[in-house]
């Protein structure tokens, strides 16, 4: 008889979000995958070997996808603090183009780790300033995540309209067009892994319409289908955006899109506060993605996105935190109140549920990131990307654990298993030691103050 390794989780709250619910349940895991979830006790051969979790107390939920984030911005936390976009955007621009690697490295460490500790298993980046000469920005995010050891999606950002050319940032941050296919097809060939099970996989990411070119545009949506990789993009995030679409292109933005075929079942969008009824229906029959960040869009005061409306109409809606300088340490798990909330602020108390709002942070923003078949919930032959939360503390006074987990602060979390992988126990980050990537990323944001502070003297 062979042996085999296997962790097997038992005494937990098991939340599939395939549909199961076990008040009492088990999961198994071999290597990087689960291969058993069920009621009751787990059944093990008495030849395995067996890593028993004993998860009594704990609710089971997939890991958290995090569908739109900016990491670098760790460094750039607390600035413009009552700005609406345009006006943050214009005066974070000038300490960004001082960027170097060193500090998107620790930004990036800083970011995933505080991810990870909020039941993040995978998240996105997307970073869009590559000021010239300052290393290899796009390799550092990746190196951060590896030793973190989340599933990371990285978009390769672009900008190539400075204001000389319409565009809102300071020519000085934008790159050329050349040069952004060209460095954006390296990063693809070289770090997006298509395989099953990957940890690593690259999108392209132009960064808004008020920012790049119609033809940026259309030949990064060209490039990205040719590779067999993701489109990503900020869209509908203010109503300054829709007054510049309508000003330049005569269309709301998600028309724009649509127009260049930027609409499509390869394409997520972060944002989409600002939508007419015809764009939701658009964005719903397309089967384009929403990253809704909530947190962020309340911080900058954008509005509410029409969350529950898109999914009436079936739509694909995941949650991002954003980058931190617009939702300073914002926890993922934390995204699905605020997401409750403001729907239910506006839309009314039977606009989007606890559960509803799980979905979103799991199989939602699996969706998003063409991870469906792999990620997003508790399901035999998916991989092994597991949060068990804490919730027989305060927490236990509400019978529902869904509901305390969703309404409720952000639980401890007992284990964090991402592949199979330990990287968050006792609530702790234990694939880097906890206080060194928070000494990190305060490190990269006095960095960057000191560069930005050096220019302007
Ligand atoms: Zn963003």
């Amino acid at each position: 008889m062979t042996r085999r390794a296997k962790t097997v989780i038992e005494n937990a709250h098991v939340v599939t979000v395939s549909g199961d619910e076990y008040p009492d349940g088990h999961i198994v895991v071999e290597a990087d995958r689960i291969t058993a979830v069920g009621p009751g006790r787990a059944a093990v051969d008495e030849a395995d070997q067996v890593n028993l979790i004993d998860a009594a107390g704990c609710l089971a939920t997939p890991g958290l996808v995090n569908t739109h984030h900016h990491l670098y911005q760790w460094a750039s936390q607390g600035l413009a603090v009552d700005s609406p976009l345009f006006e943050w955007l214009t005066t974070l621009y000038r300490p960004w183009s001082k960027m170097d690697a060193e500090i998107v490295a620790g930004a990036a460490s800083a970011g995933l780790g505080w991810l990870a500790k909020s039941g993040c298993t995978t998240s996105t980046d997307h970073h869009y300033l590559f000021p010239k000469g300052r290393g290899d920005l796009f390799a550092a995010g990746i190196e951060a995540a590896r030793e973190i050891g989340v599933r990371f999606h990285p978009c390769r950002g672009s900008m190539d309209r400075g204001e000389s050319r319409g565009g809102l940032p300071p020519d000085e941050v934008v790159e050329d067009l050349d040069t952004v296919l060209t460095e954006t097809a390296a990063a693809i060939d070289r770090y997006h892994d298509p395989s099953p099970g990957s940890m690593l996989r690259v999108a392209v990411a132009p960064c808004s319409p008020f920012t790049v070119t119609r033809e940026l545009l259309v030949r990064s949506a060209e490039l990205a289908r040719e590779k067999g990789v993701r489109l990503h993009t900020h869209l509908a995030e203010t109503l300054d955006e829709e007054e510049h679409t309508t000003e330049q292109f005569g269309m709301t933005p998600v028309e724009y899109m649509d127009s260049i075929g930027w609409l499509g079942p390869d394409v997520w969008l972060a944002h989409c506060v600002h939508l007419h009824d015809t764009d939701v229906k658009r964005l719903a029959e397309t089967r384009t993605g929403t990253a809704h960040c909530p947190s962020s869009n309340a911080r900058l005061g954008a509005g509410i996105a029409r969350v529950s409306h898109l999914l009436a109409e079936g739509a694909t809606v995941g949650l991002g935190v954003d980058g931190p300088a617009s939702a300073e340490l914002v926890p993922l798990a934390g995204e699905l109140r605020q997401a409750v909330y403001m729907q239910r602020a506006r839309y009314g108390p039977t606009s989007l549920t606890a559960r509803q709002a799980l979905e979103m942070g799991t199989l939602g923003g699996a969706r998003c990131l063409g991870r469906d078949d792999e990620l997003g919930t508790l399901e035999p032959g998916k991989l092994a990307d597991i949060a068990l939360w804490r919730m027989d503390g305060f927490h236990a006074a509400v019978d529902d654990p869904v509901v305390a987990f969703v309404f409720g602060p952000t639980p401890p979390l007992h284990r964090l298993l991402v592949g199979g992988r330990t990287v968050v126990a006792d609530d702790t980050l234990v694939t880097v030691p906890e206080d060194e990537v928070g000494r990190r990323g305060v490190a990269a944001h006095r960095r960057l103050m000191a560069l930005a502070e050096e220019v302007s003297r």
